[in-house]
């Protein structure tokens, strides 16, 4: 009998862990949450609409009782997750989503690790925020502790007076303000676990961000330092061990000056690990599967230099030679996720030179240049 994973959440990273297990031999349903639109995972496997309040055994039922559900959101419902625990395995553990989907518990579930973040401080009204800005100084970042992604419910403060426009926006919300760090770059590494304790992680990317939106993806990191390297990957695996998880957990990191500070977790497969479907032996969607279904992991080695390119906004395929296209099936709205680009070279700087032609066909109007750090 084929295997039955039930993925909660139709977007993108569904579809692809679907694509990929099918490969797998694996069957898929899907659980949508509200008005969730499906159409990325039309034709993948069943899908089974939840209501505000899902009875949890009427929905196992109604996925086809699978061997094991997994996430490809970050925000969740807990109360649903816990519920399904009594059916199958849950997987990443719903303990670890509940520490992600928390800025404050997330950051103080890294240091309980010994995994260094950004200086920070939490802070709950106008009067803490203020004084926790003048303690970390300018520029800061305050960030909601929750329901904060993709630059959402987060605010840069480089003055007083910048402070005392937003200060209506913000309100009385949970918050953590960050120190801002000076940092190098941006990177994030993809570690996978499986259910038996099998770890592996793939290379460490470096990503550039546009309007807080992800735009490229380049691994290995190139110039890269071998012992900031190795240190990123520690902390990652350390993460790994401690909470006991199981499938792809995505960090994302700082580089500076003084080592690598981590910003975020992501308990799933993460769009700065895209650039693994076709550029690493085996894919982190495959990873996952196989992590959470506690089969051998596969490989995750990449033998030549990969990049992946978010397609915002844009879902025909660029002229621009590429390795492979992967369209969603999404309808277009500015900005919006549509697909990705992938581009594979041996030599590193002839697949900038790729990245940065394909940018200007994407986005004629952008001055992008893949070097964010130089
Ligand atoms: P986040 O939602 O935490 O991923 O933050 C979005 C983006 O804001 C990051 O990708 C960084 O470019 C920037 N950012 C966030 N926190 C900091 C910080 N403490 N110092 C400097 N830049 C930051």
């Amino acid at each position: 009998m084929n295997h039955r994973v039930g993925i909660i959440g139709c977007g993108q990273l569904a579809r692809m862990m679907a694509q990929e297990g099918q490969a797998l031999g694996l069957e898929f349903a899907f659980i949508a949450l509200g008005k969730e639109n499906v159409t990325c995972v039309k034709g993948l496997g069943e899908i089974v609409r939840a209501g505000e309040a899902p009875d949890p055994a009427a929905l196992y039922q109604a996925l086809g009782s699978p061997e094991v559900i997994t996430t490809e959101r970050e925000d969740v419902p807990l109360d649903l997750l816990r519920a399904l625990e009594d059916f199958c395995p849950v997987y990443p553990r719903p303990d670890a989503v509940a520490k992600t989907q928390h800025r404050l518990r997330e950051k103080l579930s890294l240091l309980e690790s010994g995994i260094p973040v950004a200086p920070f401080l939490p802070a709950g009204d106008a009067h803490e925020i203020s004084r926790a800005i003048r303690y970390l100084g300018y520029p800061a970042f305050i960030k909601a502790c929750e329901s904060g992604y993709d630059g959402k419910n987060q605010w840069r403060i480089d003055s007083p007076a910048q402070l005392e426009k937003i200060r209506g926006e913000i309100g009385n919300l949970p918050c953590v303000v960050e120190k801002g760090v000076p940092f190098t770059r941006e990177v994030s590494i993809i570690g996978v676990r499986s259910a038996s304790g099998e770890t592996r992680t793939y290379a460490m990317a470096e990503n550039l961000h546009v309007n807080g939106t992800l735009l490229v993806s380049r691994a290995p990191v190139p110039q890269r330092d071998d012992e900031q390297l190795d240190t990123a990957h520690r902390y990652l695996e350390t993460l790994l061990r401690d909470w006991d998880y199981v499938g792809v957990l995505a960090m994302e990191c700082f580089v500076t000056a003084s080592g690598v500070l981590v910003n975020e977790l992501a308990p799933r497969v993460h769009n700065s690990g895209h650039w693994s479907l076709g550029g690493a032996a085996t894919s982190q969607f495959a990873n996952h599967l196989r992590a959470i279904l506690d089969m051998p992991l596969g490989d995750t080695h990449c033998d030549r230099p990969a990049a992946m390119v978010n397609m915002l906004g844009i879902d025909t395929a660029p002229e621009t030679p590429n390795e492979g296209v992967w369209v969603y099936g999404k309808s277009p709205r500015p900005g919006r996720k549509l697909g990705h680009v992938l581009l594979l070279d041996e030599v590193s700087a002839r697949l900038d030179r790729r990245v940065e032609q394909l940018l200007a066909e994407l986005y004629p109007e952008r001055q992008t240049r893949l070097a964010a750090s130089a």
